[in-house]
């Protein structure tokens, strides 16, 4: 029990936190239990003697909310352009703009000129078509992997998906395309070897009971040496539809990324259905593409399941003003030439009190689901080893790389606005 003479006696009481202007303040803006939430766990740090009683309701105050939720904006210095754990694809300011403007009431599927109901998300669909007008016909769903199921299921449930070894693909956090596939009850029918695979494989395997063969990209990984593989056009001329999982959402060829497919080639090859992700290459909101021959999309679009598969209209807003709008932030850090990453590399050392010494050399990435091993050169600041959790935990959150005993702090996914905060950060974990 608690004595008199006990500190905990004189931890302020949870109503009369509550009642601080400050924290009813922040009660008001970011919701009540968001606000007990804190209180409580800084009430728990006085009872356990990790703070003392009259500290607290400066603790509080320090913890309140200051955003909506719970997920911290990240300034990546990594130097990987399409980074999984920090959310793929920026949105360009215009995608931005576009998914605000249609957070509240939309003509997302109303046509306000008859006001009859009209196809949902036709906007985005025809600045998909307009892009690639390789496709007769596009649908949008809620990511890669359900474009893919859908294609899958709508072309083979109960029937073959003809693959190469070579493609049996783990998509990351344990997800692989095998399974993701087989679940939709269609068989997986597997020819050739991890490493070779020849067009006559897939001819021996192709029959009555194959519902379409499927071409996955090996998007993160590479083998080399002795290998081979199919090509979109042979396996066209085989017959059954060929469904392409191109993952990484280029529209149309990149020389910048020799060997990523791209969703125009892959059509005008031959392929039935190409399906890739919005928020990869595309720099676009987290989707899933369908595009190709129009029986087969229209297919896809008429089965129950698509329904379920259905994106939202921010996602809409965004996507199209992606598509339409000029080259996003994910195309731009992809093309920065190394003679510009070393000038905005200087501009953050200056900024940050370092010398051009610390400017270094470094090997930037294309990141999740697209072009592995393909070397981006680029620029960053070098500082010691420990910064990195230092940044990682400040304020703004700067997520930086850490390579044989240093720290580098990388501009090149930086836009220019935030090199000041980040210089910022880079001189207080320095002590400067
Ligand atoms: C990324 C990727 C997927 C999965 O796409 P999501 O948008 O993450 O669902 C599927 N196939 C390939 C080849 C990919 O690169």
């Amino acid at each position: 029990m608690a004595q008199a003479d006990d500190p905990r006696r004189r931890i302020p009481r949870t109503d009369a936190l509550l009642a601080h202007p400050t924290v009813a303040a922040a009660a008001d803006e970011y919701g009540a239990a968001a606000v007990r939430e804190v209180v409580t766990e800084v009430q728990q740090r006085a009872r356990d003697g990790q703070i003392v009683p009259e500290q607290v309701l400066e603790h509080v105050i320090s913890a309140l909310p200051t955003r909506p939720g719970s997920m911290t904006p990240v300034i990546n210095a990594t130097g990987i352009v399409v980074h999984t754990n920090i959310g793929r694809a920026p949105l360009d300011p215009r995608a931005v703009e576009a998914l605000v403007a249609a957070s509240g009431y939309v003509d997302v599927e109303l046509d306000l000129g008859t006001g009859q109901r009209a196809s949902r998300g036709a906007g985005a669909l025809q600045a998909l078509l307009a892009a690639v007008p390789e496709a007769e016909d596009c649908l949008v769903v809620n990511n890669g992997a359900a474009a893919l199921v859908l294609a899958t299921t709508a072309l083979a449930t109960g029937r073959e998906v003809v693959i190469s070894r070579g493609e049996l693909v783990e998509i990351g956090d344990r997800f692989r395309l095998p399974d993701l596939i087989e679940s939709t009850g269609a068989v997986l029918r597997e020819v050739g070897t991890t490493n070779r695979t020849s067009v006559a494989d897939y001819a021996a395997a192709i029959g009555e009971r194959t519902g379409c063969i499927l071409k996955v990209h090996p998007s993160n990984f590479r083998i080399d040496g002795f290998t081979s593989s199919v090509g979109v056009r042979e396996l066209a001329a085989l017959g059954p539809p060929v469904v392409m999982d191109s993952g990484s959402g280029l529209l149309r060829h990149d020389d910048a990324l020799p060997e990523e497919p791209d969703v125009a080639t892959c059509l005008r090859d031959g392929a039935t259905l190409v399906t890739a992700s919005g928020d990869k290459l595309l720099g676009g909101p987290q989707a899933g593409l369908v595009l190709g021959e129009r029986a087969t999309v229209e297919l896809l679009r008429r089965h129950p399941l698509a329904r379920a598969l259905r994106v939202d209209k921010l996602t809409l807003a965004a996507l199209e003003a992606t598509v339409r709008g000029p080259r996003p932030p994910v195309a731009g850090y992809l093309h920065a030439t190394p003679d510009e990453l070393r000038h905005k590399a200087r501009r953050l050392a200056d900024a940050a009190g370092l010398s051009a010494a610390d400017v270094v050399e470094v090997d930037g990435r294309v990141g999740g689901g697209g072009a592995p091993g393909v070397p981006l050169a680029g620029w960053a600041v070098a500082i010691p080893e420990d910064g990195a959790v230092a940044l990682r935990t400040g304020s703004p959150a700067v997520l930086a790389r850490v390579e044989r005993g240093r720290c580098l702090v990388d501009p090149r996914c930086v836009p220019d606005d935030d090199l000041p905060a980040l210089a910022g950060a880079v001189r207080r974990v320095l002590g400067r």
